[in-house]
């Protein structure tokens, strides 16, 4: 899907400083000073419209939470969910997570979660799929020893790869459904924008817990 560049939203981010840093990359290996406490770091990659992370933000003020989106028109409606709630425990990075290990530090990360990433389904596209191998060796660095990757998708394909692509990175492998809606795992789950679609349609979430191998 081809984005509509709205005008001033560039602009508008530069009013958020405390939720967009600016200079992020100086907080590398330090994001403690960021959010004046020591709490963990979870990351969400793709963060898209923000649900998911701001509610989570919401109720567990003793994390720091990221959303990480390369696309500013949906990350500005993230970044004011942000503001309407008075979030002091989140921040947003405007970039693409190709470029994740310039903003954390090896073992900085407690948690990432990947939601709905698209699934790029032709072959030649496998290198842009957020759990291609060159991505996860990536998570692997700036995950904490007990730290993990927790996945959730729509998309039977792109979860098969992406169980295959944890295995082969040697993330132990738990919590895994074919139907999180109607698995032990449905209470306290949080819906993200893409996943209320689908689950509206009556389509099945797959999700699984991907353990750092350490
Ligand atoms: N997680 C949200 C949800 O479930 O509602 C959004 C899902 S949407 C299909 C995927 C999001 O990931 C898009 O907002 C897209 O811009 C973002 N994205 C994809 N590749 C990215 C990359 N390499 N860096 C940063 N964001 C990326």
């Amino acid at each position: 899907m081809r984005l509509r560049k709205k005008p001033g939203v560039r602009e508008a981010m530069a009013n958020y400083p405390k939720l967009v840093p600016q200079d992020a990359e100086q907080y590398k290996g330090k994001w403690r000073e960021f959010f004046g406490n020591n709490n963990p770091i979870h990351v969400e990659l793709g963060t898209g419209k923000g649900n998911f992370i701001t509610t989570l933000a919401e109720q567990n003020p003793h994390i720091n939470y990221f959303g990480v989106e390369l696309h500013e028109e949906v990350l500005i409606k993230a970044v004011k969910k942000a503001e309407e709630k008075g979030l002091a425990n989140i921040a947003f990075l405007w970039i693409n997570i190709r470029e994740l290990e310039s903003y954390f530090a090896p073992a900085e990360v407690d948690r990432f979660y990947l939601n709905f990433s698209d699934p790029w389904p032709k072959k030649r596209h496998a290198k842009r799929r957020l759990t291609h191998n060159d991505f996860l060796k990536q998570y692997k660095k700036l995950l904490k020893a007990e730290g993990c990757i927790q996945l959730k998708t729509d998309n039977e394909g792109l979860f098969e790869y992406s169980l295959n692509r944890f295995a082969e990175e040697l993330f132990l492998l738990k919590e895994i459904t074919f139907d999180l809606h109607n698995s032990e795992y449905a209470e306290g789950n949080i819906m993200t924008e893409y996943e209320a679609k689908f689950v509206q349609k009556g389509m099945k979430i797959f999700r699984c817990i991907a353990a750092h191998p350490a």
